[in-house]
This record gives structure tokens, C-alpha cells and sequence, in this order.
């Protein structure tokens, strides 16, 4: 079975036996073996997956990960939740993901791409015939992306690729832009304050949560806390976030910045209005749950609250914006890009983002209204909303 609850979706509306079937598991998964001979001596390699939970709306969308700790199971799970965003987005795409089981920071950009190369040559098909769209996800950037374009020579077969390379302006930005529109909207509508007097604290300040940050800081919000890897910085005042994102290009840490450090723990157990996990999965569990005092959570990574954790959240009356919505920014933006590579459109960066902020707005306003229809927590309203538009697209595939 898959991961997002489909009997707990069928209290609320008619969820057909065969549309369960084929929504709780994944379409097609492969396990390759990747692997770069360095010398005479010496070869790197590595485990990688390849998940389409779902082809039947369009291509599967989905990032590649790097990291050593990925297995078949999470690279699923991601694929899954691929599948639910791009149909809450109304995007013409199924879900896919990729994982390949090895830490990237001690490789040099030329043995990185040199070992994709690997990973490209046994997905080539699939990317080439446009069954699968890759874009970054952790561990991999543009550069990545620009080498699974400079392999195929076909713009369309892959997203977030540098603007030098038929990129799209704003697609950086985006999925952090979704997060700042999407926590807007959460702090007006159930909150009911003005953004200047509400604080905001962020786990992980890569590519999401620093642009989650930085446009967050913008609408008016304080930032009052933000990690990484290597540590954490607290302002009650908030931060300056440009000048905070110059100090992280400059020394690739939110260390050193002004501010009273602070733990992964504590930032997570701050006294914010609104808590933005931007790292990994599973940070928010069942034995931390109880400890989160943020009013709102609104879920930048992909699956930060386990299940569990969502319970006692839901019990406590915390909301929880999910990762089907919050983050969606990334893939839709993706959309433009696709779209623009496949018919040689152009556009620019405000274009992007204002599209955007209208997409975001729409997706959050359905989902909204689900959640007053069916008097149910945030999570399960955007399920619904995009369990209705899978199961129209599986009658008119006549998959059911
Ligand atoms: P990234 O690699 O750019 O950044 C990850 C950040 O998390 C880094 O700052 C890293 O130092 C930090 N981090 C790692 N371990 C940490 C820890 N234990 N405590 C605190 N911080 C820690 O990755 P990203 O692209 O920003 O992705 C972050 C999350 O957002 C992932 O869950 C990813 O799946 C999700 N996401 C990304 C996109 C996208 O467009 N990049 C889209 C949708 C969802």
C-alpha cells in the first residue's frame, strides 16, 4: 500500500476499489547499480532508484536526490507525493522521483557529472521518449541538470537547468516563493494578523529555505531563526535576510551570522507563529510533537511531519499547510519550463513568480474550501482536492 491514508480519503468522498488499486502502489520501479572507474585503483559507486508511482496524467515529474541514505522506499514515497502535487497543481504530469545513494559533497563537479553520466545512460530511454522529466532535488543543482541536457540534446527531457541552457528565470526562486506565498495565506486567513507582527522560523537554508526566507522577509514576516547542517542562528528581532543570504554565499553557512546560536532541537520548539521545516523528512515526530509551539507548520521538505506526529499536531489544533501545496511551487514553475523548452516560448523572472503567486493562490483556495466542506485538517483537504482530479483523469484513461 501507498503512503497517503486512501481509506481515510474514502470517508469523504467515493473512492472506486480500482482507483485505490492503482493510486496505492507504484506504476514502475527500477534498481540500478552505478558505477565510475576513477584509476588503475580506485572507482566510486552506488545503489540508485528510479520510482513513476504514476504515468497516468503525463510524464512522471520528479527530482533526482543524492544522499547516501536513500533506499527504494523513500525514493517511492517521494515519487508518491509527486503524483498528488502536480494533480492539486492541475499540472499534465504523473510522479516520479529518483534517488542515488551516495553523498555528493566530496565529489568534485567533474566526477559528479561523470558518474551521472552513468545514471543517464541506463534512464536514457525513458528521458528521451519524455516518460520521465528529471529536475534537482537534495544533492543535485542546475549544473546537474545542464549535464543530463548536454547528454541528450533535448531541452524538454529535463527541468531546473541553468537559464545559459534554456532554464527558466524564477524557477530557482520558486518552490521557496510557493512556500512564502502559501505561509502568506495560512497567516491571513487563520491567523488573522498582519505579517509584521508574526515570526517565522526555518529549518535547513538551502536552495528552499533560503528563498523561502528571503520572500517571507519581504511580505513583512520576521525571520527570527534559521539552520543548517552545521548550526543554527536566533534574532527575536528577526534577521536581515539578504545580508544573511551574502554571508551564506560567502561561507556556505548560517554559522557566523549575528544572532544567539541554537540548536536543531530548539529552533524546531521555538515560540513562532509559523514553522517552516526546509531540510529533510521526518524531523517532526511522534516524540517531538508535543514539544512544537508554532501556530502553523508549513511543510517546505517533502514529508517533515510522519504521520504520528500529524495526529498529535491535529489534536492540538496546530495546522499544518502540507508538502502537496507548500512546495508545489517547484514543480509548477518546472511546468513553464517544460513547456517553453518543448515550444521555444520565453518569459521573465516577474512573469514567473506573478504566475506563480496566482497558481499558489488557486491550489490553496481549493484546498481551503475542501477543508470547510468536509470539516477536516489541511493535509487531508488537499488530498481530497487532488484525489478528485486523479480519479477523473483514471475514467477518462478508462483505467477504472
Ligand atoms: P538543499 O540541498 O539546497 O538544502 C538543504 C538544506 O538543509 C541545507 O541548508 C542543509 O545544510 C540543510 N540541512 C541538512 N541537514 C540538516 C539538519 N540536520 N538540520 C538543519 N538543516 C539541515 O535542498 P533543497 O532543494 O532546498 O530541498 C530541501 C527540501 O525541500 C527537501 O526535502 C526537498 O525534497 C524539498 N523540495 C525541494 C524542491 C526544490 O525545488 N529544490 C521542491 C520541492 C521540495
Amino acid at each position: 500500500m501507498g503512503f497517503v491514508d486512501l481509506e481515510n480519503l474514502a470517508k469523504y468522498i467515493e473512492f472506486p476499489d480500482a482507483a485505490m488499486e492503482v493510486l496505492g502502489q507504484p506504476q514502475r520501479q527500477t534498481i540500478m547499480s552505478l558505477r565510475l572507474k576513477l584509476s588503475e585503483t580506485e572507482s566510486i559507486s552506488a545503489k540508485a532508484y528510479v520510482v513513476y508511482h504514476s504515468l497516468l496524467r503525463g510524464p512522471a515529474k520528479g527530482g533526482i536526490r543524492m544522499a547516501p541514505d536513500v533506499t527504494l522506499e523513500h525514493t517511492a514515497h517521494l515519487a508518491e507525493l509527486m503524483t498528488w502535487k502536480t494533480a492539486l497543481m492541475k499540472l499534465p504530469f504523473g510522479g516520479g522521483k529518483s534517488g542515488i545513494a551516495i553523498d555528493p559533497q566530496p565529489l568534485t563537479h567533474f566526477i559528479k557529472a561523470s558518474f551521472l553520466r552513468d545514471w543517464i545512460m541506463q534512464t536514457r530511454l525513458d528521458l528521451e521518449k519524455g516518460i520521465y522529466v528529471p529536475a534537482p532535488d537534495m544533492g543535485t543543482g542546475p549544473s546537474d541538470m545542464a549535464v543530463i541536457f548536454g547528454e541528450t540534446h533535448i531541452p524538454e527531457c529535463v527541468t531546473g537547468k541553468p537559464i545559459g541552457v534554456g532554464g527558466l528565470p524564477g524557477r530557482l526562486e520558486a518552490t521557496g516563493r510557493g512556500v512564502a506565498t502559501t505561509s502568506r495565506l495560512a497567516a491571513e486567513q487563520i491567523l488573522q494578523r498582519p505579517l509584521n507582527e508574526l515570526t517565522v522560523a526555518i529549518q535547513g537554508f538551502g536552495n528552499v529555505g533560503s528563498f523561502a526566507a528571503l520572500f517571507c522577509h519581504e511580505m513583512g514576516f520576521k525571520v527570527v531563526a534559521v539552520n543548517d547542517i552545521r548550526g543554527g542562528i536566533h534574532n527575536p528581532e528577526g534577521f536581515d535576510v539578504p545580508r544573511l543570504m551574502r554571508h551564506v554565499a560567502e561561507t556556505r553557512s548560517v554559522v557566523g551570522f549575528p544572532g544567539d546560536s541554537i540548536s536543531g532541537e530548539e529552533l524546531l520548539h521555538l515560540p513562532v507563529d509559523v514553522l517552516i521545516p526546509a531540510a529533510m523528512g521526518d524531523v517532526i515526530h511522534q516524540k517531538n510533537a508535543n514539544q512544537i509551539q508554532a501556530k502553523i507548520i508549513v511543510e517546505a521538505a517533502n514529508g517533515p511531519v510522519t504521520q504520528e506526529a500529524d495526529a498529535i499536531l491535529n489534536d492540538r489544533g496546530v495546522q499544518t499547510v502540507p508538502d502537496i501545496l507548500a512546495n508545489a511551487g517547484g514543480v509548477s514553475a518546472s511546468y513553464v519550463e517544460w513547456h517553453h523548452s518543448k515550444s521555444g516560448g520565453m518569459t521573465t523572472k516577474q512573469q514567473v513568480l506573478d504566475n506563480l503567486d496566482a497558481l499558489m493562490t488557486d491550489a490553496w483556495n481549493r484546498t481551503r474550501a475542501a477543508q470547510e466542506r468536509c470539516k477536516c485538517d489541511l493535509r487531508t483537504a488537499a488530498q481530497l482536492v487532488s484525489a478528485e482530479e486523479l480519479i477523473s483523469s483514471l475514467r477518462d484513461r478508462n483505467w477504472i
